[in-house]
């Protein structure tokens, strides 16, 4: 997969390999030199190791572990890539209670995870009153929340801070507008970027991020979402490879391709050196090894999923989940031995970002 090739590339200024070594001490690359190294595949060796360098310069060798509560899978939005889109009437729909919520939070507590992650569908049952509860009751645990419900009212948001939670992922998935509108119905782009930007100034730890290899997207489309990443001052990116779900309109599209998904990873580290870089389970499912390639190419957060398995195999956003039959007790030790297994520490802190 990982090309060894080590050629220098031809045309008018810096050599790629010089690309990478301005990136690594100065941070920054415009986007034609961010072009430039998505297309030549012959740096990648470098790239991935000089990424590897960066994150351990600035975040170090541990690894934050992120426990994963998918709390349901009911949504009112239709994004055309989701296999939990709401016009997928091939899927069965749960919702968990408040009390299974709680119950897997303890359940992280127990099995020393320092931060959960709430995800779901865009699901309205969960009033913010609902939710601010939920919030409240995992705080007194001393658990981190991370939230990842989707696009709410700048209100909204407040009241989930206020009741305690620390960090919001919400991937802008493309920065292309045309490629988001057509990717999400009667979705907008502007409130996207308005969710985020509201996220950053209630004082979330915010998370966005891209898929990488949707349909008609270009390397041009992709450099710039890194540097919208940056422009964002992004604290968490997560880059997943788009994998085609059953019964969703884009399910005979050819999927996104896990060398590319780790180059705008690998990219995204020198450009933002200081910020939280999962290990994305979409990178998992591609391949066995998909995290620790990612592990070594820039990336130090994994986040293993802690939902029941009767509920997680029902959170099919696509197919083949890795993880996706095995306990959450299980799935930590895998993840914790793999971990262990390339020389890196399971982080006992909460892991926020330190910026540098
Ligand atoms: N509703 C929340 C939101 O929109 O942010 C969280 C749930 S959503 C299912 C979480 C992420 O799953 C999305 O940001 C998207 O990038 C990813 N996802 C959905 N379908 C996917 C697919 N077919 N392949 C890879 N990733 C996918």
């Amino acid at each position: 997969m990982i090309s060894t090739t080590n050629t220098l590339s031809a045309g008018a200024g810096l050599s790629n390999f010089a690309l990478i070594k301005k990136a690594e001490s100065c941070h920054s690359l415009t986007k034609e030199e961010i072009i430039k190294l998505l297309e030549d595949n012959s740096i990648n060796n470098n790239l991935f190791n000089v990424a590897d360098n960066v994150r351990k310069q600035f975040v170090g060798d541990d690894v934050h572990l992120r426990a994963l509560i998918e709390f349901s899978n009911i949504c009112k939005c239709n994004c055309k890539y989701c296999g939990i889109r709401k016009d997928n009437n091939c899927i069965e729909r749960y919702r968990m209670t408040e009390e299974e919520i709680i119950s897997l939070a303890k359940l992280a507590k127990d099995l020393d995870y320092k931060t959960v992650v709430l995800q779901s569908g865009e699901d309205a049952f969960f009033s913010t009153e609902k939710l601010c509860k939920i919030i409240e009751q995992i705080k007194k645990l001393n658990l981190a929340v991370t939230l990842s419900i989707g696009e709410k009212t700048y209100q909204e948001y407040k009241d989930y801070k206020e009741a305690g939670a620390d960090r919001y992922l919400l991937r802008i998935e493309t920065t292309n507008r045309n490629l988001y509108e057509q990717m999400h119905p009667n979705m907008s782009f502007e409130n996207r970027i308005n969710c985020l930007n509201n996220l950053k100034e209630l004082g979330y730890e915010t998370g966005t991020g891209c898929l990488v290899g949707l349909p008609l997207q270009t390397v041009d489309s992709l450099a710039e979402d890194i540097l919208f990443f940056k422009k964002l001052n992004a604290d968490m990116v997560g880059l997943g490879p788009f994998i085609p779900a059953p019964n969703t309109p884009l399910q005979n599209e050819q999927g996104g391709d896990l060398t590319l998904a780790l180059k705008v990873m690998a990219i995204t580290r020198l450009l933002l050196p200081d910020i939280n870089i999962p290990a994305t389970t979409a990178m998992e499912t591609l391949h066995p090894d998909g995290r620790i390639f990612a592990l070594k190419s820039g990336a130090n957060v994994v986040m293993p999923n802690i939902t029941n398995i009767n509920y997680k195999k029902k959170y099919t956003i696509y197919p083949g989940k890795a993880g996706e039959n095995i306990s959450a007790e299980s799935h930590k030790k895998t993840v914790v031995d793999k971990i262990k297994s390339i020389g890196r520490n399971i982080s006992q802190n909460y892991g926020f970002r330190t910026k540098v």
